[in-house]
């Protein structure tokens, strides 16, 4: 192995143009300043990457850079972490052998916020796995089943937002899987909240899921005409609510090709593809079913070429008959308010259903029959933490969302890092960090937590209302440092804040809820069902339990982290908003990384693990140690010249402090 980046000229040469490739090994590794100096400057180089220890902070350039070609692939592919320029392919090469070489599992966990990269951060990896790892032809098709999922859930689940043309709107976390011999042989997917209110309202400048508009736009003429569908955007309710139908960085047309083709390679039979545009077309007649108020109050339904292509795509009769060919009135015990409530809710219903469908035929498609040992790769891509002008239970669900995974990454680096240097017994200066539990507990605590406040209201249909929430919230977190409202706020703050909002001061900013729809969208239940049944789990509740099981899912894997960073708010390439990207690497918590990095270890072994890996290299220690491990561990760095700076003894473990002395170890083997 070539040690180049103990000494590599170019880069000190090009120090400063280019910055300096790892922040661990910044001079003033402590200040603010000079880490953003070192973002910046590279971020004006297009060098987007940039490592604190193995943890890989990217920005999103906004533009295309040609670096993820088959030829980077090749350079990066079994070449060591600090040898070549930070990238994906570096981090994704590294997970990769260490799950090969230690044959344990692994994730990656990509954050940042809506806009930052995530999306094309875990495709990316994908695509490094599916090109890099070895394959048969037999496994080239879960190859590219693999890679294939990713347009298919995309059309379904992304949409156009305000912060992002391609916002993923439901969570993700992918495993892949892997045999014995490196190869990916299979994968399984779960999925988070999808943002099912999307489907009947859009708020302006903002789109329905991509599959709409790429049926609607690309859909072939003969589909069009089967399920009575026009090739325009305009005709449909559930369209055009946020009036963007077009958006110029997206190709409806190409995309629904694109989509096609990937339900074929996925295995999607003909049928199972005709039944999904059916009901997808029976959304877009169904948003088009209009109600009007009757003298007598009630509803009455104009539409009936929409309810007629409603029965004929849904195959179903409609119960109701009409009596010539235009239009009947329909008597109901609807207002025509509620009649609308119901429509939509069922258009929700459908579509959150169909994914879920989706999601299951996919994971058929990638599941492996082998049942030999496999170990995996965990991708987890989820929505971003968001603010818009109007924020409501979904961004609650996301902003929440972000504020689990955030504690997970201070529980996994930042606390745990420093107790165990404090339980091996290693002297240690305590580095401080903000704990974001306390905003955790305050959604989601048991009979305490906002969601258990919203869940109560809830169970009091008839007579709970979002104000009645409202006021409970008011009434029990009183006083709570990360919660306020318009009447429990000082008169500053007071005239930031409607009436009907409730603010939180998440980790990563102040969002302003707006509590209308809270209850509604919490109980997500068809009309009617609401009187009716009790005891049931409604969705925050639901989502807090799965985003639990996820958590417990990534405890027993090894973590990778990918930070990603929005450079700027309007999209585009080449413009650093200085304030903008202070303010995410400070809620990130990448300064307290980078401190507890610096000063600590990057690489722990335990004795035993050490001692078995390396005894070859001493004459002392090879074929058989007779001693503790520890004491084996000891004679044998002696052997190899370890300086006393280069690594700390613990009790149970050896922690080396930077990865260039276990890289010229692993060389002492090809020597
Ligand atoms: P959300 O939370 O809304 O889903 P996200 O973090 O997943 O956001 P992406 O969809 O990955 O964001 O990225 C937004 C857009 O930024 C992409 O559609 C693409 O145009 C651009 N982009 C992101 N990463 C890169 C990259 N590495 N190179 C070039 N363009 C990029
Ligand atoms: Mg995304």
């Amino acid at each position: 192995m070539c040690l180049s980046f103990l000494c590599n000229k170019s880069q000190c040469f090009s120090r400063d143009r280019v910055g300096i490739q790892d922040f661990v090994l910044l001079d003033a590794y402590t200040s603010e300043t000079a880490f953003m100096d070192n973002l910046r400057k590279r971020f004006n180089e297009n060098l987007i990457y940039t490592y604190i220890g193995t943890l890989l902070v990217s920005v999103n350039p906004y533009k295309e850079l040609g670096i993820y070609t088959k030829k980077q692939m090749d350079i990066y592919m079994g070449v060591n972490f600090f040898e070549l320029p930070p990238h994906i392919f570096a981090l994704a090469d590294n997970v990769y052998r260490t799950m090969i070489s230690e044959t344990n599992n692994h994730f990656i966990l990509i954050s940042g916020e809506s806009g930052a990269g995530k999306t094309e951060a875990s495709k990316t990896v994908l695509q490094f796995y599916a090109v890099c790892c070895p394959s048969t032809r037999l496994l080239d098709n879960v190859r590219d089943r693999l890679l294939l999922s990713n347009p298919v859930l995309e059309a379904f689940g992304n949409a156009k937002t305000l912060k992002n043309d391609n916002s993923s709107r439901f969570g993700k976390y992918m495993d892949i899987q892997f045999d014995h011999q490196g190869a990916a042989v299979g994968g399984h997917i779960l999925s988070y909240l999808l943002e099912k209110s999307r489907v009947v309202h859009q708020n302006r400048g903002e789109r329905n899921f991509h599959i709409f508009y790429q049926l609607v736009e690309g859909g072939e003429d003969e589909l069009l005409r089967w399920l009575g569908l026009e090739r325009n955007c305009q005709k449909y309710r559930y369209l055009i609510q946020g009036e963007c139908a077009k958006v110029s960085s997206i190709n409806d047309k190409s995309d629904w090709k694109t989509v096609q083709k990937a339900l074929t390679i996925i295995e999607f039979s003909e049928k199972d593809i005709e039944h999904l545009f059916a009901i997808i077309a029976s959304v877009l007649h169904l948003g088009n079913v209009h109600f009007e108020a009757s003298a007598h109050g009630y509803a009455t339904l104009n539409s009936s070429a929409e309810v007629h292509w409603l029965s004929k795509v849904l195959s179903t009769d409609t119960s109701i008959r009409f009596s010539n060919n235009y239009a009947l009135e329909v008597l109901s015990p609807f207002t025509a308010e509620h009649a609308k409530y119901a429509r939509d809710a069922l258009a929700k219903a459908i579509y959150g259903r169909t994914f879920s469908w989706l999601v299951n035929k996919i994971n058929e498609s990638l599941a492996n029959k082998d049942s030999t040992r496999k170990t995996v790769i965990g991708l987890l891509d989820i929505y971003g933490f968001e603010v818009f002008d109007v924020n409501s239970f979904e961004q609650f669900c996301i902003n929440f969302c972000n504020e689990k995974l955030q504690q997970l990454f201070i529980q996994l680096t930042l606390k745990s890092e420093q107790e165990e240097y404090e339980m091996e017994g290693i002297e240690w200066e305590p580095v401080p960090y903000f704990n974001n539990k306390i905003i955790c507990d305050l959604v989601e605590e048991k009979h305490r937590g906002i969601i258990s406040i919203l869940d109560e209201e809830c169970l009091r249909p008839g007579e709970a209302t979002d104000f009645t929430f409202l006021e409970k919230l008011e009434e029990k977190m009183c006083g709570h440092p990360h919660f306020v409202t318009h009447k429990l706020a000082d008169p500053k703050t007071r005239k930031t804040l409607e009436r009907g909002d409730f603010r939180l001061l998440h980790y990563a900013g102040e969002v302003t809820y707006s509590v209308v729809g809270f209850l509604d969208k919490n109980n997500d239940l068809l009309y009617r069902n609401i009187k009716e049944v009790r005891g049931f789990t409604t969705v925050a509740t639901q989502f807090k339990s799965s985003l639990a099981g996820l958590t417990e899912i990534l405890m027993t894997k090894e973590p990778w982290y990918v930070r990603c960073l929005k450079p700027n708010h309007c999209k585009q390439p080449d413009h650093f908003d200085d304030v903008m990207v202070r303010h995410q690497v400070k809620y990130l918590g990448l300064m307290e990384h980078l401190r507890v990095r610096r000063a600590g270890f990057a690489y722990r072994r335990r004795y035993e693990v050490f001692l078995k890996r390396y005894k070859a290299l001493c004459p002392d220690t090879w074929p058989h140690w007779k001693g503790t491990p520890a004491e084996g561990v000891q004679r044998l760095i002696k052997h190899l010249g370890y300086k006393p700076d280069e690594y700390k003894m613990g009790r149970t473990k050896i922690f080396i402090r930077h990865p260039r002395t276990l890289f010229a170890t692993e060389d002492a083997f090809e020597i």
